[in-house]
């Protein structure tokens, strides 16, 4: 993530402009949130509004794609089944074009593989029914993690003999050729390197990957490890702990 730089105010007042890894300048408190479901959407720009983002409505895909255009928001609040164009097909069209953290809206569990099998660069997502509470948590945390952290600049981190993490560059290498990993892939992949060696429960991956604030579950460490497992090979020493979790190296 580029450093956060080139702040600027704006005519509308407590807005705020980022420079982000794309170069674009996108407004930080702006959120998209497309869902045809008038209830969900309203009360998500309750708490959303409540929390302090300025909330655009979209309830068809096409509509979202294009007040992502115009507006370039901090985030976009996803829902998937939509009248028009489901929320796989705009976030694929969002990706071409941006960066913008996506969080997804699932109602159904077989949605949570797709997003993560599909590579298509969701950010988080959340199942129906949710709270707005942690929606509007979950908001925050993403937003949290768009912030530079300096701590990890230029540190490179190898794993065996075949695998190097460029955390700086957020790039991982196999054998010198470049892998692409989804956002929490990465984090995740990351925050095991940086204890390699030590067994981690899926609490502590929780925790450090996804932040104390995260409700999920353990099943979603144990589907990025399998994300993992399948787009870096065999030779990754990504080892099941039994009764606790995971090890690297
Ligand atoms: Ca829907």
């Amino acid at each position: 993530m580029a450093p956060c730089s080139g702040t600027a105010q704006q005519g509308a007042p407590g807005a705020r402009y980022q420079r982000g890894s794309m170069g674009d300048v996108a407004e930080e408190r702006n959120l998209v949130v497309v869902e045809d479901d008038p209830n969900i959407s309203d009360l998500l720009d309750v708490y959303l509004r409540d929390a302090g983002f300025r909330v655009l409505q979209a309830d068809r895909g096409e509509r979202g794609l294009e007040l992502v255009e115009q507006h370039r928001p901090a985030m976009v609040v996803l829902d998937i089944g939509l009248p028009d164009i489901d929320g796989f097909e705009v976030c694929r069209r969002i990706r071409a074009k941006s960066a913008v953290p996506v969080l997804f809206l699932t109602a159904r569990d077989g949605e949570i593989d797709r997003i993560l099998g599909l590579e298509l660069g969701a950010d988080d997502y959340v199942t129906k029914p949710f709270s707005p509470r942690e929606l509007v948590a979950r908001v925050k945390a993403i937003l949290r993690r768009g912030l530079p952290d300096t701590r990890d600049d230029a540190s490179i981190v190898h794993i065996g003999d075949d695998y190097v993490i460029d955390v700086g560059r957020r790039e991982v290498l196999r054998r010198k050729e470049s892998v692409p990993l989804a956002t929490r892939e990465f984090d995740l992949l990351a925050f095991l390197a940086r204890n390699q060696g030590l067994a981690l429960t899926r609490q502590q991956l929780l925790d450090g990957v996804w932040g104390a604030d995260w409700y999920g579950d353990d099943r979603t460490v144990d589907v990025h490890v399998r994300q993992l497992r399948k787009k870096l090979g065999d030779e990754l020493p990504l080892a099941t702990v039994w009764g606790i979790g995971y090890r690297l190296g």
